[in-house]
């Protein structure tokens, strides 16, 4: 399988260039030159565990890319937990994507991308170094799946002070094959940096550099494995609605996709902060980016979703194709607190501030058009991972899942590192 950019669909390029460059070399975004839906006897009778989608859905993806052994194996270790479906009232289902090592869902698509980097490291005869900026919860994932992968180092760049003490842990409590750096400014210098390292002469003969941010093709995949997943719960012959809690839009991208796989979908709906250029977009006004506003369900906090370019190439351009398999909704953090307060009270039930987003589109999306389909949303965070808003919204405490617990008592190993390009440079060359 080839894959093309989305500026440019004369521009091909394997499945390992996507992996390993990331963006298109005209800056565009990788696609898959084919999206074969899965055979209807599958469809009728899709197999019962998680794991067994999610290879069978993979292998229909990327085809013999990889070798298929290879490729069960890297499945099977991404996702080596569990993706509950909890009911809440009558047909709706939270869909609980946060059971991973770091208690969100960007674990799938993380241990998925480092599963690929391990097997093409393992051909390669200079060591991968994977650059990664964070502003905190992507390099909690990217650290953890790369952990004492093979042939493959990750250095964390991470604005010093300006990540949450728990998020702090996550990224530089692992040691072996991770470095953290903590760089003396802000997360804009820190992508400036590793903006700068990637085109470095020097570095590009000694490594091969690779980064793990979210517009790589490999992380997009295997989050279309859980839509098959909650779907296959569902009762034979469901066509259920989607509510996904959208930033950068690979989620809902990933749904769509998994549509086009033969996903049967009565629609989704794309639920957001007040940060809405694509509900606008979809309600008819221009796409127009702006600079995001900070709300409390922040890591939906995004002005210019970068997979917007994706959705568009998806639907050939057409925004009346678009809008009929995707309602555009938003919320503010006054609607978002209120509603985790309702639902705590009505259904016992904690939902984290994204989550929230996602189930207030639903009820919304129900009320506006009388939907009776089975109805889904995307619980994309563990709550403990938001206790700020979450105590304030339940007023009690809430307890921290024992793989955080754990972090609290464990030393932090960074390097200190000014924004100096040079100077990270020549760190860079000696590691
Ligand atoms: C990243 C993130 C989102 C947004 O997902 P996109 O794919 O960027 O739309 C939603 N919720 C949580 C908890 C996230 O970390």
């Amino acid at each position: 399988m080839n894959y093309y950019s989305t500026g440019n669909k004369a521009l091909r390029s394997t499945l390992k260039d996507a992996v390993l460059k990331g963006l298109a070399p005209d800056g565009g975004l990788f696609m898959p030159e084919r999206i074969t839906p899965l055979s209807k006897a599958w469809l009728e009778n899709p197999p019962m565990t998680l794991r067994e989608i999610a290879f069978d859905v993979a292998r229909q993806l990327i085809g013999d890319d990889v070798p298929i052994e290879t490729l069960r194996t890297i499945v099977y270790n991404a996702i080596n937990f569990d993706v509950p479906l909890v009911a809440l009232g009558h047909n709706i289902w939270s869909v609980e994507l946060f059971h991973g090592p770091t208690l969100a869902f960007k674990d799938f698509g993380a241990r998925f991308l480092a599963g690929l980097i391990e097997y093409y490291a393992s051909k390669e005869d200079r060591e991968i170094f994977v650059l990664a900026a964070t502003s905190g919860d992507t390099g909690s994932a990217v650290a953890n799946g790369f952990y004492k992968r093979r042939g493959v180092k990750v250095v964390i760049l991470y604005p010093s002070g300006k990540v949450s003490a728990m998020q702090e842990k996550q990224l530089t409590t692992l040691g072996e094959n991770i470095i953290a750096w903590e760089v003396a400014g802000t997360f804009d210098d820190c992508q400036r940096l590793v903006k700068k390292l990637f085109v470095d002469d020097a570095l590009n003969k000694k490594f091969l550099l690779t980064s793990a941010n979210s517009i790589n093709i490999a992380r997009l995949f295997p989050q279309t494995f859980y839509y098959f997943y909650a779907w296959s719960k569902l009762p034979r012959g469901s066509r259920p609605v989607f509510s996904v809690p959208s930033g950068n839009f690979g989620n809902l991208t990933a749904g769509v996709i998994a549509k086009w796989l033969g996903l049967p979908v009565a629609r989704f709906v794309a639920a957001t902060n007040i940060n809405d250029v694509v509900p606008a977009y979809l309600a008819g006004s221009n796409y127009s980016p702006r600079p995001s506003v900070t709300t409390i369900s922040n890591a939906m906090d995004v002005g210019d979703p970068s997979n917007f370019s994706r959705l568009l190439d998806l639907y050939e351009g057409s925004r009346d194709n678009m809008e009929k398999d995707i309602a555009g909704i938003s919320f503010s953090d006054q609607q978002t607190r209120d509603v985790m307060k309702n639902v705590l009270n009505e259904h016992h039930y904690q939902l984290d501030p994204h989550g929230a987003v996602a189930y207030l589109g639903l009820r919304q999306f129900q009320l506006s058009t009388g939907s009776d389909s089975p109805a889904l949303f995307l619980e994309t965070a563990h709550p403990a991972k938001f206790a700020e808003v979450v105590e304030e919204t339940s007023g009690a405490k809430i307890a921290l899942p024992a793989s955080l617990e754990i972090l609290r008592n464990m030393e932090k190993k960074s390097v200190r590192v000014s924004p100096d390009f040079d100077e990270a440079k020549a760190r860079l060359l000696q590691s």
